[in-house]
């Protein structure tokens, strides 16, 4: 997942030469891809998109660029980050925004938000929640250097949140980052990103989503990765998170399409950054995503023009560049075809 850069808590987050063992050649068929059905799509712009930028973006923006994605036809929005506002002053709007979202009266979109423990699950519980998610990593490195303590510890500390949840009726997603490398440790294991997926599933959470954080992965070696898991995780149960740093993430989303993950995490506009590893970009982009998605025949229901729109309108106010290669497309040809009309 994308990485809260200013806090403790937040910053938990987030070769082909076994292609013997991967079968490369004789799963990856577009065939085999254009049978996923149900593809869905959680979108972590608001949240994991913003909590980096420094300069504080008006409640009021937040909430019309959630109208915007809703209305693009998206159906999953991460909305905020239950996180303390010392920790992470971008996401202290957090009960205004899920306040006004009311998510409890919206049946059409799923607001899931961010809680880094118990304290934050009660403030998003009383603010309407009906659906959360908790972080933890595949790197004790990681773990050990932003929240102090071991993996072990970390899951342990999500135990309560999901009984309350659970008894509460309230849906639990989680996130574990780090899930191809870490940006202390190195390449991550695979088999340790197998174990933490398993016990999130065993605690309660109904998906798990795997964050490529600062987007190290490559194709054959993410695939290994899915395989390991796969093999304690059934593939309805996981979500893939990557961000794009070395341009790889559509790549491996194919890897993971094709692997049976139907659940994808992008970011409109590219949106996030990871300020681990220099030079890391945010998430992939959800317009790239689509592209992608739609080029294969695969039914999103989600309108890209109108998706672009939501990520100019949300870059233009954090003064960044799209940093999104099917958005820029899609915009300078909107560009050619009004010059030509004039
Ligand atoms: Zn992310």
């Amino acid at each position: 997942m994308g990485s809260p850069s200013t806090s403790r808590l937040s910053r938990f987050e987030t070769s082909l030469s076994k292609s013997s063992c991967f079968h490369f050649s004789s799963c990856l068929s577009f065939s085999s891809v254009l049978c996923v059905t149900g593809w869905a799509h959680t979108q972590v712009g608001p949240r994991d998109g913003l909590q980096n930028e420094s300069e504080l973006v008006p409640t009021e923006d937040k909430l019309h660029l959630i109208r915007l994605l809703k209305e693009s036809g998206l159906s999953v929005v991460e909305a905020t980050s239950f996180v303390s506002p010392k920790w992470v002053p971008q996401m202290a709007d957090h009960v205004q925004i899920l306040t006004a979202l009311d998510p409890a009266s919206d049946i059409a979109v799923s607001y899931p938000v961010l809680t880094p423990n118990f304290k934050g699950f009660e403030a998003a519980l009383t603010a309407g929640a009906r659906e959360v998610a908790i972080f933890t990593a595949a790197s004790e490195a990681f773990v050990k250097r932003n929240i102090n303590c071991s993996i072990d510890e970390s899951i342990d500390r999500f135990a309560d949140v999901c009984d309350a949840a659970s008894t509460a009726g309230v849906r639990v997603r989680g996130y574990v980052s780090c899930v191809a490398a870490c940006p202390y440790e190195g390449p991550t294991e695979p088999e340790v990103v197998a174990q933490v997926s398993e016990r999130l599933i065993k605690l309660g959470c109904y998906e798990v989503s795997l964050g490529d954080t600062i987007g190290a992965g490559t194709p054959g070696k993410f695939g290994h990765m899915l395989e390991a898991v796969l093999k304690r995780v059934p593939p309805e149960k996981l979500a893939v998170h990557c961000h794009d740093t070395y341009g790889q993430a559509l790549a491996n989303i194919l890897v993971a399409l094709q692997m049976g993950i139907s659940v994808v995490d992008a970011s409109v506009a590219g949106l996030g950054g990871c300020p681990y590893a220099e030079g890391a970009t945010g998430n992939v982009a959800t317009e790239d995503v689509l592209y992608m998605l739609d080029g294969l025949g695969i039914e999103t229901g989600v309108d890209m023009d109108k998706l672009v729109d939501a990520g100019r309108f949300i870059s233009q106010v954090i003064q960044r560049p799209i940093a999104s290669r099917a958005a820029n497309a899609v915009l300078a040809k909107r560009e050619r075809t009004t010059l030509q009309t004039q």
